[in-house]
């Protein structure tokens, strides 16, 4: 079976809202609404992961050039990425994040 990369909508795991595949050429890897993300990738777009579980945003980070870097934490396994955020995510959810809680 081919592991290959692939660019796909899909439900949100969390708020359950419809996820269109993101253009531009950047791998869709959480919500534009609430941020939440999905377990699926080992690396970003290989759908390699098996756990599948929820992974909540816990903080965002800014780096340089990069802009907007968003911290996930796994709701099952904690395993922690880091993903650039997409041109049409909420950036009032992002702002919500940098403030301490
Ligand atoms: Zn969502
Ligand atoms: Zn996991």
């Amino acid at each position: 079976m081919s592991r290959a990369a692939e660019n796909t909508g899909f439900i949100c795991g969390h708020c359950g809202r419809q996820v269109s595949p993101q253009s531009g050429g950047s791998y869709r890897n959480h919500c534009p609404f609430c941020l939440h993300s999905r377990h699926v990738d080992l690396t970003p777009g290989d759908r390699g992961a098996d756990c599948g579980a929820v992974m909540a945003p816990i903080g965002v980070d800014h780096s340089g050039k990069k802009g907007f870097i968003l911290i996930h934490r796994c709701s099952a396994c904690g395993s922690v990425d880091r993903n650039r955020l997409a041109p049409d995510d909420d950036m009032d959810a992002v702002i919500a994040l940098q403030r301490p809680r």
